[in-house]
Order: C-alpha cells, then sequence, then structure tokens
C-alpha cells in the first residue's frame, strides 16, 4: 500500500487545496491517484446522503471516481470535532477506515489520504488522527500556514507525530503573502533545520483554488519519486532486516538451527492487544509479549510517562544518591503488596529478583544467629529466572538439566500437578498429600533451610501447572511453624494476571519476600523488585565497619524511565479500575475455554484469571503425552500465526495469556481460533 497522509499543524490551514493539488500533479503525471478523507466532518445533506465538498473537491483534482463510502467513510454534519459530532457512545473504528483504505489502495497506485485538523484531532474517545495515521502506515506530509507562529507550530506538530513514531516525508508551508517580513522568509530555513524536515512547497495565495496554479509552487516531483521509490525501498529492508536477525541475532530459548530455516516475524508496531510486524500483517498478541503486557501496547498514558520522564533524566544512579520515580514506586508498591512488605529493592530482571530474595535469605542468617541455615527449599517443576541463582531453585529438568555442575545444591520436593498425580489420588479427598514429603524436608532439614522459594498459584513455565486450594497456606503454615522465610515469586502472577493485585491474596499469604518484574513496569521496561520485611531489613543493619551491608547492585537498579511508567502502570490500576473491570472479563474466559475441553485431544485445561494453559495428548484416556520431536504445541501455535494471532507454547501445553486490557470480543475471537487450530493440527 502506498500513499501519503496529508495532516497539518491546525484547522483550516489548506490541507484539503494541497492535497487536491498534489493529486492533480500527480495525474498529470500519469499515476493513477486516489483520494480518502476518511473522516469529513461539515457535510451536507444531499438525497442519497451527507455529501463532503472536500471529498468532492479531492474526487474531482485526482479525477477519480471512488464512491463516497469509501473516499470518506465517515461523514458527519455538524462543523466540529469528529469527538463531538459523534453520537453518544459511538465510535470510529480504524478497522473500518483501514478496510476502505485497502479497498482504495487495489483500485489506485497512490493514495493520498487527507487527515481532520490536527494529529492530536480526537477521533473517538480513544483514537486521535495521529493513531489513524499510525495505523495506515503513511509517511506525513504537514501543512503549515506561513507567518508569525509557524515555526512553533510546525516544530510541535513535528514532535507530536515523530513521537507517535510517525515518518514525516516533508513540510508545505501556505499563505506566503506576496511581500513576506523577515520571518516569513527566514521561517522554512529554521524549520527545515530545526525539525530535521524538508520543505516541499511554500505556496502564496490559496485563494486562487485552481489545483494546476497551485501544484505549480509544490515539489511535486520530488514528492512523487520519494513516494514511489518507497515500496521498493520497503521491501528491501523488510528483506534486510530478516536477514540480519538470522546473521546477528542469538534468540533466547530458541534451536537456531531451526530458526534460520524459517521466516522471522519482524514486530514493527504495536496497539492495544496487536502487533503489526515490518509486512503490515496485525496480530493478537495472546501471550502479552511473553506475560509481561497488561495495558496493551502503545498505550497512551504509559508513553506519555515514559516521555515525561525521559524529558527529565532517563538515569541516574541509586548507589549514593536516591532518584524520585524509584521513590515514588517504592511507597505505592508497599501500599498494594501483601501486608508487611514495606522494602524494595530494584533489579532489571525476574532472574534478578529471585537471585536477590535468595542472596538476602542467606545473608540475614549468617549475620543474624543461624549461619547453617544455608540452604533452599524449593520445588519440581518451579521456573525462577535463568541465572545461575534462580536456575539453582528451578526444577524443570529440560531447562536445567544441563547447568546442574555450575548449581548450588538445596532441597527440591515435589510440588502439585492434579492431572497427572504421582500419587493416583484425586483432590480435594487426597488432602493434598503431595505436601508429605515437603513437610518431611523440613523436618529432616528445619535447621539448614535459609528459606522456602514458591511460585503461588501456579508454575508458569512448566506448563501453567496450578496449584490445588489449600496448598499455598499449608506451605506458609509449615515455614511459620519451622522459623524458614518464604519467598514468593510473583513475577508472573503478579499484577492482575490471577484477577488479583497478587496470587498470595488469593489464600492470604505473607510471604517475607515478593519478587515481581514482567508485569511491573506493564510490559514497557526490564525493572524488578524484591519487597522484603523490615524485620530481613533490620538484620542488615550495623556499623560500617560490621560489613553487615547488602553488597548487590546493578547499574540500572531503580532507573528511572522505568521507574516512572511502572508508576503510571499501578496509577492505571486504580484510574481505571482494571481489578473490578476484570471479574466479567475472567468468567466470559472460564467460559469461552470450555468449549477446548470437547475436544478428543485436550488433555487438561488450566486456568486461574487471565492465565489459561491447554495440556494437549495424544491419547486422551491415558493422558499420553505427544513427543517433544513432534512439535505439536509449536505447530498448533504456526498455524495460529498464520490465522493472525502470536502465542508461544510450553512444550504440549498451549498458553494463553492475554493483556489484561483484552476486550470481551477478543476473548472470544482468541478462544475460538486457538480451539480451532488444536481441532486442525490434531486431527492431521
Ligand atoms: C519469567 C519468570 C522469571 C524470570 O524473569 P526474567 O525477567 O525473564 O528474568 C522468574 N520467575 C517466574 C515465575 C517467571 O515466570
Amino acid at each position: 500500500m502506498n500513499g501519503l497522509f496529508v495532516t497539518g499543524t491546525d484547522t483550516e490551514v489548506g490541507k484539503t487545496a494541497v492535497a487536491g493539488a498534489l493529486a492533480w500533479a500527480f495525474r498529470r503525471r500519469g499515476i493513477d491517484v486516489g483520494v480518502m478523507k476518511p473522516v469529513a466532518t461539515g457535510c451536507r445533506r444531499e438525497e442519497g446522503g451527507l455529501v463532503s465538498d472536500d471529498a468532492r473537491r479531492l474526487l474531482e483534482a485526482a479525477q477519480a471516481a471512488d464512491p463516497l463510502d469509501l473516499v470518506s467513510p465517515y461523514r458527519f454534519a455538524p462543523p466540529v470535532a469528529p469527538l463531538v459530532a459523534l453520537q453518544q457512545g459511538s465510535s470510529i473504528s480504524l478497522d473500518r477506515i483501514e478496510e476502505a483504505f485497502r479497498a482504495l489502495s487495489d483500485r489506485h497506485e497512490i493514495l493520498l489520504v487527507e487527515g481532520i485538523g490536527g494529529l492530536l484531532v480526537p477521533l473517538d474517545a480513544e483514537a486521535t488522527v495521529a493513531d489513524l495515521a499510525r495505523r495506515l502506515r503513511l509517511p506525513l506530509l504537514i501543512v503549515a500556514r506561513a507567518g508569525l507562529g509557524t515555526i512553533n507550530q510546525t516544530l510541535l506538530t513535528l514532535e507530536a507525530a515523530r513521537s507517535a513514531g510517525l515518518e514525516v516525508l516533508g513540510v508545505v508551508l501556505n499563505r506566503r503573502p506576496p511581500r513576506p517580513s523577515l520571518a516569513e522568509r527566514t521561517n522554512p530555513q529554521v524549520i527545515e533545520s530545526r525539525g530535521k524536515v524538508p520543505i516541499l512547497g511554500v505556496i502564496p495565495d490559496l485563494s486562487a483554488p485552481s489545483p494546476g496554479r497551485l501544484a505549480a509552487h509544490l515539489k511535486a516531483g520530488e514528492i512523487l519519486d520519494r513516494l514511489r521509490s518507497r515500496p521498493v525501498e520497503e521491501r528491501r529492508r523488510i528483506r534486510r532486516l530478516a536477514r540480519l536477525d538470522r546473521r546477528r541475532i542469538w534468540h533466547p530459548f530458541t534451536q537456531m538451527a531451526d530458526w534460520a530455516k524459517g521466516e522471522p516475524l519482524v514486530v514493527e508496531s504495536g496497539e492495544g492487544v496487536h502487533l503489526t510486524d515490518t509486512k503490515g500483517r496485525r496480530y493478537l498478541d495472546g501471550v502479552s509479549s511473553l506475560w509481561v503486557n497488561l495495558h496493551g501496547h502503545a498505550n497512551r498514558d504509559l508513553d506519555a510517562a515514559l516521555r515525561g520522564q525521559a524529558g527529565r533524566i532517563a538515569h541516574s544512579t541509586l548507589l549514593g544518591a536516591a532518584n524520585v520515580p524509584s521513590i515514588e514506586l517504592a511507597e505505592e508498591l508497599a501500599r498494594i503488596a501483601p501486608p508487611g512488605l514495606t522494602r524494595t529493592f530494584y533489579s532489571d530482571s525476574g532472574s534478578t529478583a529471585v537471585e536477590i530474595a535468595l542472596k538476602m535469605a542467606f545473608q540475614y542468617w549468617r549475620q543474624n544467629g543461624s549461619p547453617r541455615r544455608r540452604r533452599f527449599l524449593h520445588f519440581v517443576n518451579a521456573y525462577h529466572g535463568d541465572t545461575i541463582g534462580s536456575v539453582s531453585v528451578g526444577g524443570i529438568d529440560l531447562f536445567h538439566r544441563t547447568y546442574r555442575p555450575l548449581l548450588f545444591k538445596g532441597f527440591k520436593v515435589p510440588s502439585p500437578y492434579c492431572y497427572r498425580c504421582p500419587l493416583k489420588l484425586a483432590y480435594p479427598s487426597c488432602g493434598i498429600a503431595c505436601l508429605k514429603p515437603f513437610e518431611k524436608a523440613v523436618r529432616a532439614h528445619r535447621r539448614e533451610i535459609a528459606a522456602v522459594v514458591v511460585e503461588p498459584a501456579l508454575q508458569g513455565a512448566a506448563g501453567v501447572i496450578t496449584q490445588p486450594k489449600g496448598w499455598l497456606k499449608r506451605v506458609e503454615r509449615v515455614c511459620r511453624k519451622n522459623g524458614l522465610l518464604l519467598i514468593a515469586d510473583e513475577v508472573a502472577v503478579g499484577f492482575g494476571r490471577t484477577g488479583r493485585m497478587f496470587a498470595c491474596e488469593g489464600e492470604k499469604v505473607r510471604p517475607d519476600f515478593l519478587c515481581v518484574a514482567k508485569g511491573l513496569s506493564g510490559g514497557y521496561l526490564p525493572l524488578a523488585a524484591t519487597l522484603t520485611t523490615e524485620r530481613i531489613y533490620r538484620g542488615f543493619l550495623g556499623s560500617h565497619g560490621s560489613l553487615r551491608t547488602f553488597f548487590h547492585g546493578h547499574s540500572y537498579t531503580g532507573n528511572p524511565l522505568a521507574c516512572a511508567v511502572a508508576l503510571e502502570n499501578l496509577r492505571i490500576f486504580r484510574r481505571e479500575r482494571v481489578l473490578e473491570r476484570l471479574k466479567p472479563k475472567v468468567r466470559l474466559f472460564a467460559e469461552e475455554l470450555k468449549r477446548f475441553s470437547r475436544l478428543p485431544h485436550v488433555g487438561e485445561v488450566r486456568q486461574r484469571g487471565l492465565i489459561a494453559g491447554i495440556e494437549l495428548v495424544k491419547e486422551k484416556r491415558r493422558k499420553a503425552p505427544y513427543r517433544w520431536e513432534e512439535k505439536i504445541g509449536i505447530r498448533v501455535c504456526q498455524f495460529l500465526r498464520g490465522r493472525g494471532i502470536l502465542l508461544r507454547p510450553l512444550g504440549n501445553v498451549i498458553v494463553l495469556m492475554p493483556p489484561l486490557a483484552i476486550s470481551a470480543d477478543q476473548i472470544r475471537l482468541l478462544c475460538r481460533e486457538a480451539c480451532a487450530a488444536i481441532e486442525a493440527v490434531t486431527r492431521g
């Protein structure tokens, strides 16, 4: 799709005149040019409906004869902003505009799309003109009025365009008076140098409305050349990126020999729960970009928080100084965390958050009278990250086996996996008998154990293996009775994923350490925190010479950009009542998930909040798993990719973990498509 989005620094700056003149000039050069004025206000009522004079003028200049419903899918009579013209409760669908745009693109070589007002004009309660330009993936031509104030207006528009991720082709200045003042004469150069943008025309007089006359003042040839070379350059760029990815990048948890054979999906932009790749294909992000995103991509408020902080400072260290956002965030975390967790230690990933909790627990006992407590008790199928310390307390053989010689030894005990209960028992009549080995290990080693490390509610990376009700509470009780510290790893389940802010709340568990990362920054930036109690904190106090200091820290600890975004993430929870609005979504999700259980190759469907794991089995009655080589999960996800849905499996488990911002319709779509994909792939 090729085209240009004509926008202005203001309304009434001559966008339609410039777009018309360009259409005329292109047409004269033999280009089949189409026009679009997707949202038109101030329309006249005629027989057959509302008619936009602007759209008519554009069509005339382009000598195009497309139906008005494609050229202007949204037409309003009042000459006011679309947001105001819209009837209460209705909205403007970018999908619908994009559809019309695609239809027109099929008919023409180049499309000129005229925006409405300036970039930040709201189209409806959600979208702005900039969002529309972003969606159509078109470069901008900015029309500005020549005269006093032009520089400021134009530079502001350029800034808005660039911070919305838009490409600017150039600027056209309008209505330069016959005897320009010094300002008007120098404006173009200042805009070019300060805005780093070419001036593609200076039009003296708009009152002579013939497009041909106006076109004489535009660098139409240059604009056309740029537009015509774009598709070629674009294809070259896409191929180059794919090639370089294969040549330069080593992807995590990926067999690169397989990767090199395939075509990489290169994500270029996002919007809400959708991702767009370099080829312009849109995907529903069904795993929240690996469990991190909460409120959608390119979230307006998070973007603004990020930019606002970038305008102040991007980074300063917490070693020897404090910074504003990290203080505010720590206060907010203490407010929302389970009671007693009042101290925050920052780092940058879930792995380091866990690593820090381990080191703190270890050192705490060392300098508080129990130096023999230096081992960790952890669970089979646990995943706590990929650094050596966090792998040492992990329990997924597939990931961890190789590194065993590097790891420190702890006590690994079974965790619940009700679907494949090794004791062949059933909940609740089992009385959670799988806790016995845990209790036994504690009895035997209580004086050697520093802490118990656990993922509350479910073991995510092992395949969303959910814990039976009461399991976590009993783990906590055993810890309390035996004086063990409890480390809760809420890196995956924290921040609303399970329907509660933290999964610990589900069983009113109060850990000594709470590790958070992934969703902490709303899925924007690498940020993690290890929260702990005053008791642990005080265990590190002493004189300088006592060496009770916690000797740990990262260069980017407490990064202000990440903390500012995280703070806004938490504000969104409050302002938009995210947890409350999640409840009906979770119910709908549960309802929609029922369809999976009926499939012949679905063994179990496990759900907590907006997290679901669908375990595929080769043979349902015997619960026989697919073999690793069969890549069943990978194949289902590949199938879904072709249907515009992005998922990442865990072995034979299909994981659905959409952003909390997902809508009811999108939940239905996600489940319907995933179900169809499983059916299609397992049948084959
Ligand atoms: C993802 C994850 C981690 C590791 O977090 P990273 O930011 O990837 O290092 C730790 N624990 C759990 C439960 C996780 O899901």
